[in-house]
């Protein structure tokens, strides 16, 4: 699947979120048919960051056209982390490696709001095609970001690019699309 640049190609793409009768609401149809939890590939354990703390989810509610493609970059990050460990790293290990970089926490996926730039136009996050990425350390409006180029880069590499280049830059942000 190539990503899609504009609303236009959004919508054609992933299909339109909004009720038609309530233009400020989703339509949950759409919502029902397209928005799934993923969960993430054997070994993963996510964490979702909550005001109290670090909760354990079982997945990430994203559209069902990006699960493919969430768990070859989750596999990928996975692969990346093995290789910088000793090569009978177990799965603990690999977890703990993923968990101090905190690319095992995230903000959420699918969340039918408006763009915080912009609100007259919609989030990423309304499709289901954008996930925030520890948002804790890197909340929207800071240029700096603890997640490293080479997290950056394989999610690049499936397509997925960031926020860090946005008028308000926000890095925690990946999305499946460009020019919106
Ligand atoms: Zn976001």
């Amino acid at each position: 699947m190539n990503t899609p640049h504009g609303y236009d190609e959004i919508i054609k793409a992933f299909g339109n979120p909004t009720d038609p009768a309530h233009p400020t609401k989703v339509n949950p149809a759409w919502e029902q048919a397209n928005i799934k939890l993923i969960k993430p590939p054997a070994g993963w354990q996510l964490y979702y960051q909550d005001d109290a703390g670090l909760v354990k989810i079982s997945g990430i509610r994203i559209h069902v056209l990006l699960a493919d493609s969430f768990t070859a970059v989750l596999t990928e990050i996975w692969e990346h982390a093995k290789a910088q460990l000793p090569a009978n790293a177990t799965t603990a290990q690999i977890q703990q490696w993923l968990h101090a970089k905190r690319v095992d926490q995230t903000g959420g996926g699918y969340n039918y709001r408006p763009n915080t730039s912009n609100p007259k136009v919609l989030s990423m996050h309304c499709w289901g095609i954008a996930i925030d990425w520890d948002p804790d350390h890197n909340p929207r409006g800071t240029a700096a970001t603890t997640l490293e180029p080479w997290w950056y880069q394989i999610w690049a590499n499936h397509g997925w690019s960031n926020g860090q280049h946005f008028h308000t830059p926000d890095p925690m942000h990946v999305q499946f699309a460009t020019g919106a």
